[in-house]
């Protein structure tokens, strides 16, 4: 017996007791609204229909015969979405409706877009603004923003974005985000966009790559870019303390800023410092940020990493509950693999990543260093870390194999194999390391108050993205929580997973209008066929589409029909609750 009902047979609730009556199919309906596995809603009141001949109620759209997922996490019902411009004018059985273009689902499901809360496509839809990677998958909404954010920039921050710029080759006209923001909708974008401000950007504008604590007034010249930002429509403040120069932010100064977002309502959300054998420290300094700014926090790829602290996800879910019990709005959002991605360098301790990456080349260069770092790092299981995108000489055909690999190829250590790379690729060099446990990821996403982010890019399957190398979850993840985790391992019913691709990050960012599908919400629309959406990307061949997802709808427009991109770019800057309704307003710090 399928899962999902493929009724295109209208009913009222009063059929239900007309059962001897049905077909197959409605029999099949009848049993399911009984069992309560889905349900009718109060029938539709067609709100402000265009004016249309014979008094029918009359839409631009008219999305009909849905498995409609509102986006509660309620139980489906069968029934029609009712669209006009960007704006759903009606949900439920609309049984005169009808459309300037209507779409029969033949009982698809229907949901609210999705979120995606870790979106790293700040420079990928720059290039190519049609999203497809994350389109094909539902995503109508990338939140940016984890630690590094596209603004506010000074010159010496273009600069170097200029110079450190790879594949992906673009001018940087604007200085604040939500200039960039801006600057995305209108070179035109298929998704939404919306961004947080990056503590770590805000610290580089003020104090570059020192290491230090800035002072009173260089932290009030953090808070102003920080207002700013909130200003513009910044979802609250991001950052990310594992990276340098972010890692060098102390506790103080990220209650300093996350107090500027809350004073506008804004969320802050982190990296936290330690995801391994330390993550319980790492998670009360989290709660300490949010506690003493009194600020929504979220924590960013909620996960444990190595086998050694696995166990610890029991302790680190008890923590977070217990907080919430307390008051404190605690969420977190993940990806679905088992393995991370991240800077290969992060490898190395904090001291040798001071001052920038030429400093850090520089240091690397010093065979003292190296002596000094040989003993003083171990690498654990260097057989689960692939490093990314080589393009040296040596390292080139070596793509593809563990760091463990590398070095009894080269005879080498892994710590002298690991100094050697980053000084051949000159760094940026980028790692996929397998250390997260498959059923911790079950039991995450079985957790109500998580969400869900790539923490990938959204790519096409050509031109310069073919130039560098990618984790699959920029090609998969949200695809893989429905087929493999929603369908397959049946970890969370799919009204729930829908729940928490939608409304929980909408309710959580505050968005204002988005993650539900209602009467007078945005149009951001996905339809899919639960039994066959199904993610393809692999850590050997990442860059295959998701399949499954049959129409997404972005503010109204069609962007992806049959399966297939239409060109449009409907994407809009999405703002959060600080927005003052113009951006570029820049006040002169000095
Ligand atoms: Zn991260």
């Amino acid at each position: 017996m399928p899962r999902y009902p493929v009724s295109t047979r209208r009913r009222s609730p009063g059929d239900i007791g007309a059962v001897g009556l049905l077909s197959p199919r409605g029999w099949l309906l009848a049993t399911l609204l009984a069992l309560g596995a889905i349900a009718f809603p109060p029938p539709g009141i067609p709100d402000g229909p265009r004016a249309g001949e014979n008094q029918t109620p009359h839409y631009d759209l008219l999305i009909k015969n849905g498995t409609i997922y509102d986006g509660s996490g309620g139980a489906p019902f069968m029934g029609e979405v009712a669209v006009n411009g960007d704006t759903i004018a009606a949900v439920g059985p609309l049984p005169d409706a009808k459309g300037r273009v209507e779409l029969d689902t033949n009982g698809l499901a229907v949901a609210p877009g999705f979120i995606n809360m870790l979106s790293w496509a700040t420079e990928s839809l720059i290039e190519d603004g049609l999203s497809q990677s994350d389109i094909r998958q539902g995503v109508t909404l990338e939140v940016m923003g984890e630690g590094h954010s596209m603004g506010p920039l000074n010159e010496a921050m273009k600069k170097e974005m200029l110079e450190g710029q790879g594949s992906i080759k673009y001018a940087i006209p604007w200085n604040t985000l939500g200039e960039y923001l801006e600057h995305l909708e209108r070179r035109g974008i298929s998704t939404n966009v919306a961004s947080f401000v990056g503590a770590t950007t805000v610290r580089i504008h003020v104090l570059g790559y020192q290491r230090r604590a800035p002072n009173r007034e260089e932290l009030q010249r953090m808070q102003a870019l920080v207002r700013q930002a909130m200003e513009e429509g910044a979802m609250g403040v991001g950052s990310a303390l594992i990276y340098v120069p972010g890692a060098y932010a102390t506790t103080e100064e990220l209650i300093a800023l996350a107090k500027v977002a809350a004073e506008y309502g804004g969320m802050y959300i982190s990296h936290i410092r330690n995801e391994g054998g330390r993550i319980l420290e790492a998670l009360d300094e989290f709660m300490r940020v949010a506690r003493s700014a009194s600020v929504r926090a979220e924590i960013y790829h909620l996960k444990v990493t190595g086998p050694a602290n696995w166990h610890l996800l029991d302790k680190v879910i008890d923590k977070i509950e217990a907080a919430r019990r307390e008051g404190l709005r605690i969420t977190a959002n993940m990806y679905t693999y088992p393995a991370s991605a991240s800077s290969l360098d992060v490898l190395l301790p904090q001291w040798v990543h001071a001052g920038g990456n030429r400093a850090f080349l520089a240091r690397l260069r010093d065979p003292a260093v190296q002596r000094r770092l040989g003993r003083e790092v171990s690498i654990i299981q260097p057989e689960k870390i692939r490093p990314m995108n080589l393009k040296s000489p040596t390292y080139r055909p070596m793509a593809g194999r563990s760091l463990a690999d590398m070095a009894s190829a080269l005879g080498k250590s892994p710590v002298e194999t690991l100094i050697d790379i980053l000084l051949k690729e000159e760094g940026g060099v980028k790692m996929v390391r397998f250390s997260i446990s498959e059923e911790n990821i079950r039991r995450q996403i079985s957790l109500p108050w998580v969400s869900f982010g790539s923490d990938g890019g959204s790519f096409s399957t050509q031109g310069v993205f073919l130039n560098f190398e990618t984790h699959p979850r920029a090609f998969g993840n949200f695809a893989r929580l429905l087929g493999k985790y929603v369908r397959e391992e049946k970890v969370i019913p799919l009204e729930e997973a829908i729940r928490r691709l939608t409304s929980l990050p909408a309710e959580n960012l505050r968005l204002d209008r988005r993650g539900y599908l209602r009467q007078g919400a945005f149009a951001d629309i996905v339809i899919f066929d639960p039994e066959k959406i199904q993610d393809h990307a692999t850590f050997e061949e990442p860059r295959q589409y998701a399949t499954g997802v049959i129409h997404v709808f972005v503010n109204g427009v069609h962007v992806l029909k049959d399966g297939e991109h239409t060109g449009a770019k409907p994407g809009r800057v999405v703002r959060g609750p600080g927005w003052k309704g113009k951006t570029g307003c820049v006040r002169s710090w000095k």
